[in-house]
Parts: C-alpha cells; structure tokens; sequence
C-alpha cells in the first residue's frame, strides 16, 4: 500500500502479505497516538485474540516525535523518540495477535485544524483495502485537539465510502476523558472481563511515557475497574472491568449530521439526568 507520506509504514506481525494481512480485518481502529489504541481499544484487540475469524488491526495517525520524555529517554532527539514510540507500537501488535499495524507517520499539526485531504486519503486507502465490520477511535467528547481531529478526519473518510462499504458501526473510545457521564442507555458497553493479564501486558509496553512518570497502565486498568463497579448502585456486578463507547455511526450514515451538534445531544441528556434527579428529590 502507498501512503503520502514514504515514511509511513506496514508491520505485519505473522508476516502474511500486507494485503492479506488487511483483507482479513474485522476490527479497525484509528489512532493519534502509540498508547491510544491499547488504552481504548483493548476490547476489540481481545475479542479477536486467537480468533481465526477476527481480526484486529490498528492504525497509529501521528508521528511522536512531540512525545514527553523524562528519565531514560529525556536526551533523546525527536527522531529518536520517533524510533521508540515505532518500535514499542510493533511490540503492542505482536503481543496483541493484530493482523497489521499501520503507523501514518503524520505531525500532530496537520492532523489538526481545518481538514486536509492527505490525512483523510490514507485513512480512505485502508479503509477501502481492509473493509472492517466495525471501526474504532476517539470519542468526540474527548479533551485531546489531536483525539477529536482525528476522530473527525475519520469520519471524512467513512462519509466517502460507499453504502455497500461502510461498517456496521463505528464506536468513539475512552482515553482524554472517561465516558462515564454519558447516560447508562447511550452508552456502548466494552467488556474486559477477561485476559487482565494480557491488557497489563499491552499497556506496560509504552515505557517512556511509564517511566517519565505517566503511569497510564494503572490509570487504564483501575478505570475499566471503576467503570464495572460504578456502573450499577443496585446489581451485582455482572463484570469486573469496562471501558464505554460512543456509538458514532449516524455521523458516518447522515452526511448532513453536524459532529458539534451530534455529541452535544450526548452531554444535553446527560444534563437532564443530572436536573431531573436533583428535581424530583427536592
Ligand atoms: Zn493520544
């Protein structure tokens, strides 16, 4: 596959060929950053976990060369902050069994802002090449400009598609801002119940941003822990760890739907729930 940019790459990690590597995704999931994809997407990356049938890519849209660094790695030039986040988001896709991992190798800044068309293309490419069932990626609620303008640039890309092509659905994830305050009804429940052991092990590979001090492997798993216990005041828990989605397909399907309007429908219910309990125990 061709990108625009040359430095963008393909990591198969059973080392088929990248186009049957792609052909047999199931789960797709855009990225801005290495570290996102195992923080939010971690359900789906399990799901197809020695699945024959399913399969996981990931795509990492930005380039890390902005990354923090501290410890070890606070004398690191860009480039080879570069070099690391690359290296360490191969390690995520062979311990998660991914059928590929795509980095885009795109600077933060034109990922943000108004919209150019270089982004969208190659989101456009995959998507056409790997033709997912469901899609992953930033919320829209999200507090990160690089989460939400990815999310958007993704949302270009599916509105291009074809009907016969589209997924069946495309689901906003937790990472710069938990999903808990969405109402229990609007929310799309991601269970990760099972393989702890296997979710610490993706998370704990992201080392610089661990070891300067980020310990975004505990934050991960103690929020899919909260999410399980607080989901409910009266139940027993039915599991122990979830993360919550935003079921973003009517952007994909309405291409008149507003995304500003559409995730503002989201937080006005949530400020009704909030009132109309205050209200009625007043
Ligand atoms: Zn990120």
């Amino acid at each position: 596959m061709k990108f625009h940019l040359d430095t963008a790459e393909i990591y198969v990690p059973d080392l088929m060929s990248e186009e049957q590597a792609l052909t047999r995704t199931t789960h797709l999931c855009f990225a801005a950053h290495q570290d996102d994809i195992e923080i939010m997407a971690a359900q789906p990356i399990l799901e197809c976990f020695q699945q024959q049938d399913k399969w996981f890519t990931g795509v990492v849209v930005t380039d890390g060369r902005g990354s923090p660094r501290d410890s070890l790695y606070k004398d690191y030039t860009d480039e080879e902050m570069r070099l690391v986040r690359f290296k360490e988001q191969r390690k995520a896709a062979m311990i998660g069994e991914f059928a590929a991992q795509i980095m885009l190798d795109i600077p933060s800044k034109v990922i943000k802002g108004s919209s150019r068309s270089e982004p969208v293309n190659d989101m456009l490419a995959i998507l056409r090449a790997s033709q997912p069932k469901f899609v992953y990626t930033h919320n829209l609620a999200d507090k990160h400009d690089t989460h939400v303008a990815v999310a958007l640039r993704v949302i270009e890309a599916l509105r291009e598609l074809d009907e016969a092509e589209r997924p069946k659905q495309v689901i906003g994830c937790e990472v710069w801002r938990a999903l808990d305050w969405m109402v229990d009804s609007d929310k799309v429940m991601m269970d990760l119940s099972a393989h702890e052991n296997l979710q610490f092990a993706l998370l704990g590979i992201f080392d610089p941003q661990i070891a300067g001090g980020k310990r975004y492997d505990l934050a991960s798993m103690g929020r899919r822990r909260a999410n399980a216990t607080y989901f409910g005041s009266h139940s027993v828990d039915e599991t122990t760890a979830l993360n919550y989605g935003m079921d973003m397909t009517r952007l994909m399907n309405d291409l008149d739907l507003n995304p500003a309007e559409f995730v503002g429908h989201f937080v006005q219910r949530f400020a009704m729930d909030v009132q109309d309990r205050v209200n009625r125990n007043w």
